[in-house]
């Protein structure tokens, strides 16, 4: 399956194997478990603003179509590839399936930098992208929604290109919306609610007190700037470290979280912002905490710092970020760290998504308060079954989790059969 071929969806293989051999998963069965269902590359001409035309490669991958519909969201990101595509939509199906949503997993989305991008080209490149999916998307088989580097407006350009090819509104195209058009209260701020929903589980469980606690964010997007605030704010933590792509600080006495968003408002990024406590980002990861979130990319917790980390919890906002030989060197020291693994601690922003798309199947609008009360009961349900299942089995919260979402989509094929 060379199509596939990248080092990050051999990681998300490497772990399925992992989870395959504990459940005694039959060779016949793995691949057709683990292999994309359906996979699309797209070329996306496009007029810039200096009268040029540039193109852009665009991914969707359909993990697998078993329990209902596709999910998952979209990525503009320079070094996006096939592969990665196809890692983070096997880990949707694996994430869907724990939540017990009725979906199979998916990703998309752009190799590109908005960052880069003018408002128009960024309109132009998002239009184009969805254009050229409309033959494979659709509200019964496969829903977008936004992930690193895509926000609300995108999705709303997506919805709206969709609705104008079909001739009426679609608004259970994508999710994560503006609420304006058919978005849900509370989708924003979903994973990072989550997140912090399942630190303050971890918490309580642990006995630690969060007026005491400390946090190092890294990432400081749509997932970790909520965390951090939803954290400081809700919880009492402290922060005492956040980064995005440009820098990292790490300030022990605590950092105004509040003004680290403002100033994100302001200039874009946190350039500029507490200068004095700037520190290298890989050493940010190592400095002592209680909670350590990674909430912005794949592979920063590896083989070469696991074994530095002086954090009591892990909250994996981010999908993908402890590799395999990482988790080796975490297992070890399962009493030190408590992991909560990504399918489970980030799953807040797909439950809600799930939600929106089914107001939009009904259109019927639910408030914010039921939306947040919804998502904590199954985040609750979904953290009760991997603690049990990780105590029963004598396994970590990732095997754990993982079984449990690779479990219910084999029993799902299994009694479905196979075609013809
Ligand atoms: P975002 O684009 O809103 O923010 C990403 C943040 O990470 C930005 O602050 C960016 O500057 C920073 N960043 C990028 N590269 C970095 C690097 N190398 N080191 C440190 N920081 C870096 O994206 P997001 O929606 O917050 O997504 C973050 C992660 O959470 C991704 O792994 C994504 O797949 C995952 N996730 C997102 C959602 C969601 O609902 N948005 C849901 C589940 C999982």
């Amino acid at each position: 399956m060379n199509i596939y071929h990248d080092d990050v969806f051999q990681m998300a293989c490497d772990q399925f194997e992992v989870i395959a051999d504990y459940l005694t998963i039959d060779k016949n069965d793995r691949d057709r478990l683990m292999y994309p269902k359906r996979s699309v590359a797209v070329t996306l001409p496009v007029h810039m603003d200096d009268g040029s035309t540039q193109t852009f490669q665009g991914y969707r991958v359909q993990h697998h179509l078993t329990l209902g519909p596709t999910k998952g969201g979209t990525r503009f990101a320079p070094s996006l590839s096939m592969g990665e595509t196809a890692a983070l939509a096997m880990w949707m199906s694996w994430k869907c399936a724990l939540a017990n949503l009725p979906y199979g997993g998916a990703k998309g989305g752009i190799a590109c930098d908005p960052t880069k991008l003018s408002r128009r080209e960024l309109e132009a490149v998002s239009r184009r992208y969805m254009q050229e999916m409309i033959p494979f998307v659709g509200p019964h088989t496969d829903i977008m929604g936004p992930d690193m580097g895509t926000n609300e407006q995108v999705m709303a350009w997506f919805m709206d290109t969709y609705s104008m090819y079909t001739g009426y509104t679609v608004n259970e195209i994508v999710t994560g919306k503006p609420v304006t058009v058919g978005g849900t209260e509370g989708r924003r701020e979903a994973t990072g609610r989550g997140v912090v929903y399942l630190i303050d589980r971890a918490m309580s469980m642990l006995k630690m007190n969060p007026e005491k606690s400390t946090a190092i964010i890294q990432g400081f997007g749509n997932v970790g700037a909520v965390a951090a605030l939803a954290l400081a704010m809700k919880s009492g933590v402290k922060i005492t470290g956040i980064s995005d792509a440009y820098v990292a600080i790490f300030e022990p006495k605590g950092i105004d979280v509040q003004a680290a968003e403002q100033h994100v408002m302001k200039k874009g990024n946190l350039r500029g912002f507490m200068e004095q406590a700037h520190i290298a980002p890989g050493e940010m990861l190592v400095q002592k905490c209680d909670i350590l979130a990674p909430c912005a990319v794949d592979r920063v917790i590896t083989d070469k710092n696991a074994d530095k980390l002086q954090c009591r919890i892990i909250a994996e906002g981010a999908n993908g970020p402890t590799t395999p030989e990482a988790d080796l060197i975490l297992n070890q020291r399962w009493d030190e760290v408590f992991v909560i693994p990504d399918i489970l601690c980030n799953a807040g922003g797909v439950i809600v998504s799930y939600f929106e798309w089914v107001q939009g199947l009904q259109a019927f609008l639910w408030t914010e308060t039921e939306v947040a009360d919804k998502l904590y009961r199954i985040m609750e349900h979904s953290f009760a079954q991997v603690i049990k299942r990780a105590k029963q089995d004598k396994v970590s919260h990732r095997t754990a989790a993982m079984a449990i979402g690779v479990e219910r989509v084999m029993k799902a094929k299994k009694t479905r059969g196979l075609f013809p």
